[in-house]
């Protein structure tokens, strides 16, 4: 591997990069952190998610997930009722015997994540010591890790940073001289991840592994000659701990439309000194398949405006798409934590907007209203409110739950942001 080649970013005529950010700190409306679980138990195959919390995270996982129960889910929640506060040993063997019951029936779980949520009771019990009482009693069949999900300490995608985050410690140690490895960190739809990996393998570039595994068996090493490329926004902890595990975490923009996706795998390509005429033969033809497809897809975002709410962490590579690829112009764009170092690339090239960290839900929503944007696109619990003011939606976490990343989808993204104007345009006809 050679040094990593200075390459040149087209950066938008008054980007972003050092604009000045609002910072804003009301009331959120934002999902916690177990909503995660709804893409997490899909993707490591042989984990479950052991919730504990109320019949309140019960619910919220059984209903986002309601779309897609299995016979045999690989999450459920362990209810701690308020007789629990009586004796925290008590709600501690309670929850030895759930775990020791769930994997006498469940053979097939090889990880199981204990996941802590808000109720004080919950709160009180520690997680982690859990965790690795269990873990002894059951290692080399079942490993037990936990994290939180609390809405205390989460929003929805700050989940799936916590789970990788218990993973990184598990991650066996490549040798200092191993040779030069590249990880792809977080989770990804399967067909997004083999057309990754297709793409990696027409480059040379190798070898390549992605974390989370869809096996557990599967944990990648790490190491100093690990190269880290996130593949998500939002993964702040789990890369601060890769890197204490000595990777390096490459900057580059999100694997979010045609755009997006070059520059991401070019920062690879180029920590691997991969000569520009095999990136280009290995990439350009889909590059090019991409921007047709979200030409035809897009066409009917041309010239419109689009709000964001902070909800997903997705924000800002979303916008950046929305803008330079699809024409549309940015009213607001809001995040609930902004990482400039891991943004820097998409700040380059995000054109002029209103940035916000964080949020104060009224005062936003004021301004949503104010500008009547063509296209907002906010959490669940605004989506509503906001349709029955004539406004079209698009909730963000559907972007979480469709494979969005890569040449191959972001035609499909740019259709998910055209279905709800299509929608309202039906209805005002
Ligand atoms: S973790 Fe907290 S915010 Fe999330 S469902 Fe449970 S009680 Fe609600």
């Amino acid at each position: 591997m050679s040094a990593a080649a200075a390459t040149v970013r087209p950066e938008a005529p008054g980007g972003c990069g050092a604009a000045p950010v609002q910072q804003e700190r009301g009331q959120r409306e934002v999902f916690c952190g177990l909503t995660g679980i709804v893409w997490l138990h899909r993707k490591i195959q042989d984990a479950f998610f052991l919730v504990v919390g109320s019949r309140t995270c019960a619910h919220l996982i059984q209903s986002a997930a309601g779309v897609m129960i299995f016979a045999e889910p690989r999450f459920a929640t362990a209810i701690l009722e308020e007789r629990d506060l009586a004796g925290l040993a008590d709600a501690n063997e309670e929850l030895d015997r759930a775990v020791e019951r769930l994997i006498e029936r469940r053979p097939e779980i090889k990880l199981l994540f204990l996941v802590g949520s808000c109720p004080s009771e919950v709160i009180k019990l520690d997680l982690s010591r859990a965790a690795g009482r269990l873990s002894k009693k059951l290692m080399p069949r079942v490993r037990v890790l936990s994290y939180s999900g609390s809405g205390i300490e989460t929003t929805f995608t700050q989940g799936e940073d916590a789970c990788l985050a218990a993973l990184v410690p598990e991650l066996p140690a490549a040798p200092a001289d191993a040779a030069p490895n590249l990880l792809i960190a977080g989770a990804l739809a399967e067909p997004v991840e083999d057309q990754f990996a297709r793409l990696f393998a027409a480059m040379g570039l190798g070898p390549v592994s992605f974390f989370p595994p869809r096996r557990a068996a599967d944990l990648p090493a790490v190491g100093p000659t690990t190269r880290v490329l996130l593949a998500q926004p939002f993964l702040a902890e789990t890369a601060r701990l890769l890197e204490a595990r000595g990777a390096t975490v490459l900057t580059a923009p999100f694997p979010l439309g045609a755009e997006g996706t070059s520059l991401w795998l070019r920062a690879a390509a180029d920590a691997w000194g991969i000569p520009a005429p095999r990136f280009a033969a290995a990439t350009a033809l889909p590059e090019q398949r991409a921007r047709q497809a979200i030409a035809k897809s897009g066409a009917s975002l041309a010239g419109k405006s689009i709000f964001f709410f902070p909800d997903s962490q997705l924000e800002i590579p979303l916008a950046r798409f929305a803008a330079r690829e699809c024409g549309m112009r940015l009213t607001e764009v809001g995040t609930p934590y902004l990482h400039r170092a891991h943004l820097a690339q998409e700040l380059a090239l995000l054109p002029e907007a209103r940035l916000v960290e964080g949020q104060d839900v009224d005062k936003q929503l004021d301004r949503c209203r104010e500008t009547r944007p063509d296209l907002t696109v906010c959490g669940l619990g605004l989506a509503n409110p906001l349709e029955a003011e004539g406004m079209a939606t698009k909730w963000s976490i559907e972007l979480l739950f469709t494979p969005i990343q890569g040449f191959d989808q972001a035609a499909d993204l740019a259709a998910l942001f055209a279905r709800p104007l299509a929608r309202r345009a039906r209805l005002e006809v």
